[in-house]
């Protein structure tokens, strides 16, 4: 579904991706874990257009993605940004409502505020509220209730765990395998390793801009090496 090759990113002089290629299959949860400043935001940064990658290919469903944020987005590649990122002057409905604001399917965009209301009730009774009063697990989930409002076919997800409680987080996880049950494929960037890897079905560890490993989620519970680098 998405297909990325040697794909190369800097900032100025900085090379913060060099030469990474990974894929993500139609119906799976893919993980991309590795330690701060692996070049994990900057590969959905290239992924959703937000940065211009100094080279290589990103493919998602057979085409090359298109280079404005907005059209990546149309074609069902949606981004769950990091720190949630949510409208915090606007309420939770309004912040929705931006989700889906490239959409004109007047009745499937009011089964999809259904479909968020029922994974989110919290959100349904905060439909009125500013997104800035909610708690952050909350702004959390209107961040990705916000990114289904766009039907996407692949949502990415850039560390949802940060700066959550254990067991917000582990209600954040589960929601994620049920988006994935529901139909959409699942890309996920975690630092939380040991999170990631309990929900995935493939992983790929990431060090200073390259891939380092990768496999699926029981060869990498395997590997003695991993554990003692990436899983404490
Ligand atoms: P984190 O979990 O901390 O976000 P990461 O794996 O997502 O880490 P990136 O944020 O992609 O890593 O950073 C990769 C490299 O690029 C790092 O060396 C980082 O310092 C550098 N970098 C990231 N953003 C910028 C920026 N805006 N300007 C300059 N360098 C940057």
């Amino acid at each position: 579904m998405l297909k990325i090759n040697n794909l190369t990113a800097a900032y100025g002089g900085i090379e913060a991706l060099k030469g990474v290629s990974l894929e993500a299959n139609e119906g799976e949860i893919v993980a991309v874990l590795g330690a701060n400043g692996a070049g994990k935001s900057t590969l959905l940064k290239c992924i959703s257009s937000m940065m211009k990658p100094t080279g290589g290919t990103i493919e998602f469903m057979g085409k090359p993605v298109s280079t404005k944020p907005h059209e990546v987005v149309a074609s069902g590649l949606v981004q769950v940004p990091e720190a949630r990122q949510i409208f915090a002057k606007l309420t939770v409905e309004e912040n929705l409502r931006i989700g889906c604001c490239q959409r004109n399917d007047t009745a499937e965009i009011a089964k999809d505020f259904e479909r968020v209301y029922t994974l989110f009730p919290r959100l349904q009774e905060r439909k009125k509220q500013y997104g800035g009063l909610l708690s952050g697990g909350e702004q959390q989930m209107l961040a990705i209730g916000r990114g289904m409002m766009a039907r996407p076919k692949l949502l990415m997800f850039d560390e949802p765990s940060l700066g959550l409680a254990p067991i917000i987080v582990n209600q954040i996880f589960e929601i994620i395998q049920t988006i994935n049950k529901e139909g959409t494929t699942i890309m996920l960037i975690e630092q939380n390793a040991n999170k990631a890897l309990k929900i995935c079905d493939r992983a790929y560890i990431m060090s200073v801009g390259n891939v380092v490993k990768s496999g699926t989620r029981d060869e990498l519970l395997a590997d003695p090496t991993l554990t003692e680098a990436y899983l404490g």
